[in-house]
């Protein structure tokens, strides 16, 4: 049988949920695989399960989901059009950053999510998710906001949600961000 590209997302879901490569596992409650449908024509990556997405089994769902999730709104996106995941999938304890042999032993459920999506621009929402896949050395004041190619993928690095609800000053930067991304999705493909 030649599964659907819905079909394969899923399996990776599917996975994620029952995952136990790493001992985050043992404390999470419920893994958080990501949602959003294929042809989706951005994805959002944020950075770890909070203590809500661990509880619901999904992601941004929470006071910075709350923010993200009406900021996709506001530009006229529907929310289940894009995709919304994560680096890693099981929330750390406390919400502490993600350990780099967190990320080692994730990262390989989002790369192949993102192989199967291809949306036109994938947003990365904080450090973790843009220097995983945009560049290990960027930094988040000079490269927020500008687009990026890596292998014929294209990319937008900005602000983490969260942050933007510790320093209302950066709202602007966040939605202008966002708004560009949003005109980055709708170019012609080449
Ligand atoms: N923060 C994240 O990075 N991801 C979520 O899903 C929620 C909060």
């Amino acid at each position: 049988m030649r599964e659907t590209l819905e079909q394969l997302l899923e399996a990776i879901a599917a996975q994620v949920r029952v995952c136990v490569d790493c001992p985050l596992h043992i404390t999470r409650q419920l893994a958080v695989p990501g949602e959003g449908p294929i042809g989706a024509p951005v994805a959002f990556i944020g950075e770890a399960p909070g203590a809500d997405e661990d509880r619901q089994g999904r992601p941004f769902v929470g006071r910075s989901g709350q923010l993200l999730r009406k900021s996709i709104r506001d530009l006229g996106w529907s929310e289940d059009e894009v995709f919304i995941g994560n680096v890693l999938k099981c929330r750390p304890p406390e919400n502490r950053d993600p350990l780099e042999t967190e990320i080692a032993a994730c990262r390989h459920y989002l790369m192949a999510q993102l192989v199967l999506l291809r949306p036109r621009v994938v947003v990365t929402l904080g450090r973790f998710s843009m220097n995983l896949l945009i560049g290990p050395n960027l930094v988040m004041g000079s490269a927020h906001g500008q687009h990026m190619l890596r292998d014929g993928q294209l990319y937008l690095p900005t602000y983490h949600p969260s942050y933007i609800l510790r320093d209302n000053n950066r709202l602007p930067d966040f939605k202008r961000d966002l708004a560009r991304a949003k005109k980055l999705s709708e170019l012609p493909a080449e």
